[in-house]
């Protein structure tokens, strides 16, 4: 189900932006350029967020390429994602998501679908070379972006242990891998307590340790979304480079446990690193999080109850979910606005400052979107919505974009 609703306010100032432009434009005697400026928006898209570095820290690819054989390069009528809508959003740049879930961690199968996972990364990218490219480290980025193309940086969710050999992780380095939630997902793994899962370890125990430093000489990104409170502060503090929160909310604005301690993102933060927002109504809008505390669970889709074993009947029981956007209904009165989401984005800037905020969507991943945002083409509403806020362009630069580049260029370059 789409959500593509706009708001009586929001067409209004779009018209009378276009009139002003139209105005502006026949009407006077001053060169076009000095009338432009970043605040306005062409349809739809403002004017900063087009010249702007735009780069998704967490945008979830590959799943339905993979459980039915599609093509992300072609435009599809459901899902939130695929490269034409993120084109039209203006994305520059995306942490290209990769996904192995719990599902086939049981029977030891995480490592097969991690491998063919990120495999079919590389052939999708290959394959929709005119729209994307490969990016090893932040130099890459610029370089695809200047040419008009999107950057794909590789980014695994998550982690498992792996099958315990750290030689895998070197291998999937080799393959182009530069970035790794530690996490698997919502489940504890050997080495680090997931947020949603029993504490097993304290938050990393010493194979966490040995994963953080290799992760480090290797120059991979280490991203501590889904990690339990403890585990964030202790891999902030083990790991030499800043390490990364791709997707979540601030546990100061709802209390779910998927959304980052104050705690937590100041020892980010103090280490460089970068936080990036994630934009469902269940982590950012505390009306809607107490509406579905209170039981009425209505809007949640029905998770598949796996009994199948084999890798092919996992695929075939996962397939029925995809695409992996949120499919239920919300009342309007719990159907969070995009404001909203600006202003969760305020609470971290405030928190640790605008050079440790950034955005990291989670489209396809499931969240319940902003009105006005319907898939990823709808981007550029995250833009205006902190330029309402009185933004300098400066900053708003940084969250869309800039400060992923920062921490990706700390890390793979140094
Ligand atoms: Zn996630």
């Amino acid at each position: 189900m789409h959500f593509n609703i706009k708001t009586n306010e929001d067409l209004e100032r779009r018209d009378l932006i276009k009139h002003l432009t139209i105005l502006s434009v026949t009407g006077s005697i001053f060169p076009v350029e000095t009338l432009l400026s970043d605040r306005q928006v062409i349809d739809g898209m403002p004017e900063l967020h087009r010249n702007a570095l735009v780069m998704d820290g967490h945008v979830h690819v590959m799943t339905r390429e993979l459980l039915l054989g599609t093509d992300i390069g072609q435009r599809y009528p459901d899902g939130t994602v695929d490269l034409p809508r993120a084109k039209e959003g203006g994305v520059d740049a995306m942490f290209f998501s990769v996904y192995t879930p719990e599902h086939y961690y049981p029977g030891r199968l995480e490592t097969k679908n991690t491998f063919r996972v990120v495999n079919l990364a590389l052939d999708q990218i290959e394959r929709n070379n005119h729209l994307i490219e490969l990016a090893l480290n932040a130099a890459d980025i610029e370089r695809i972006s200047a040419k008009g193309k999107m950057a794909a940086f590789l980014d695994l969710e998550g982690g498992y242990d792996l099958d315990g050999d750290i030689n895998l992780l070197r291998a999937l380095y080799r393959l182009g891998l530069r970035s790794m939630q530690l996490t698997a997902h919502n489940t504890t793994n050997a080495f680090i307590d997931s947020c949603n899962d029993v504490s097993r370890w304290g938050g990393i125990n010493d194979l966490g340790k040995k994963i953080i430093t290799e992760m480090n000489t290797l120059g991979m990104v280490i991203n501590i979304a889904h990690a339990s409170n403890d585990a964030i502060i202790q891999t902030a503090r083990v790991s030499n480079d800043p390490v990364i929160y791709s997707h979540g909310g601030f546990y100061g604005i709802v209390g779910h446990p998927r959304c980052i301690t104050d705690e937590a993102a100041k020892e980010v933060a103090s280490k460089g690193g970068v936080i990036g927002v994630q934009f469902g109504s269940l982590f950012n809008n505390p009306k809607y999080y107490g509406w579905q505390q209170k039981g009425s669970n209505e809007t949640t889709p029905a998770t598949v109850q796996l009994s199948a074993r084999t890798l092919k009947e996992i695929d075939q029981e996962l397939a029925k979910e995809v695409p992996l956007n949120f499919k239920g209904t919300i009342p309007d009165e719990y159907w969070m606005h995009v404001d909203q989401l600006a202003r969760v984005i305020d609470y971290g800037v405030n928190l640790v400052g605008e050079d440790h905020i950034a955005i990291g969507s989670d489209f396809d991943g499931g969240p319940e979107l902003p009105r006005e945002i319907k898939d990823i083409s709808d981007l550029p509403q995250i833009t205006i919505a902190m330029q309402k806020l009185g933004y300098s362009d400066e900053r708003i630069k940084k969250i869309l974009g800039l400060n992923w580049l920062r921490v990706i260029r700390q890390v793979t370059e140094a």
